[in-house]
């Protein structure tokens, strides 16, 4: 069943989703060569306490820290360890907070250094999929309208769209109805209402979508070891428009990158 919030809930649901973004925000000008994904994640667990939160990952199904961490053909679930970035490498950064009780749960997939062409397209279509996804997230649509979008936008550059993983309902539990998966059909699923919230979450990949995972019982990769992208925004649907609650904006102020893309979509 979807669980509908109240209009204060929504607001504290934004403080807990601007949080990650400032988190990520931070950490855009500390991905670079020679980092580990292990003090990336020691920055943010820390960063995240100082504002009065907690990190929302640690723990959660007993994963060990506060930062999902998958570089290259890893799609999302890695965890951070003592080998440094290289350039030209990605890294899909995932983060989760809970701050008053409520989940803030979104993602950003960062250029390690001078990264080749094709991986830069599959980012920014990456990217472009979320927000045609979001454009579709809005009353009288359905779930699988949302999937339809991206998966089309994304096939149509030759992409593999993951189907295990999905996005979801967001609130005081990490994982709420309904799921949000990246593929579907046109006019299918669960209706949207107001006062709903999601994760939505396209995890696209350069070649195949198949996928395979590690012995550590985490991590998530591409089958023929091609790279991976994952963007991920948390939207509430509100008086039938899809608005944002969290945000890129500390992203690219730390990164001088100028965007409009969010501008439909503000709060
Ligand atoms: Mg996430
Ligand atoms: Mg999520």
């Amino acid at each position: 069943m979807i669980n509908v919030k109240t209009d204060e809930e929504i607001k504290l649901m934004h403080e807990s989703a601007q949080l990650v973004s400032k988190t990520l925000g931070m950490l855009a000008k500390e991905v670079k060569p020679g980092v580990t994904t292990l003090h990336l994640d020691k920055l943010a667990e820390t960063f995240i306490r100082d504002h009065d939160a907690i990190p929302g990952f640690l723990g959660l199904y007993d994963f060990p820290n506060t930062l999902c961490m998958s570089p290259n053909a890893q799609i999302v679930h890695g965890i951070p360890n003592n080998k440094p970035l290289e350039d030209g490498d990605i890294i899909s950064i995932d983060c989760g907070v809970i701050k008053n009780e409520f989940y803030g749960d979104h993602a950003y997939t960062f250029q390690v250094g001078d990264v080749d062409s094709d991986t830069k397209k599959l980012l920014q279509v990456t990217k472009e999929s979320l927000y045609v996804g979001i454009a579709e997230f809005r009353m009288g649509k359905r779930v699988g309208d949302v999937g339809y979008a991206i998966q089309k936008y994304a096939e149509g550059h030759g992409y593999g769209v993951v189907r295990e993983l999905v996005g979801h309902g967001l609130g005081r539990k990490m994982h709420e109805d309904p799921e949000m998966p990246n593929y579907g059909r046109r006019g299918r699923g669960k209706k949207f209402v107001n006062n709903m919230v999601v994760a939505i979450e396209p995890m696209i990949n350069l070649g195949t979508r198949r996928i395979k995972q590690l012995r550590d019982g985490w991590t998530i990769l591409t089958k023929d070891g091609k790279p991976s992208a994952h963007f991920e925004h948390n939207v509430a649907l509100i008086d039938g428009e899809p608005k944002l609650l969290s945000t890129f904006d500390y992203i690219y102020e730390a990164l001088n990158i100028t965007s409009t893309e969010e501008d439909p979509f503000r709060l």
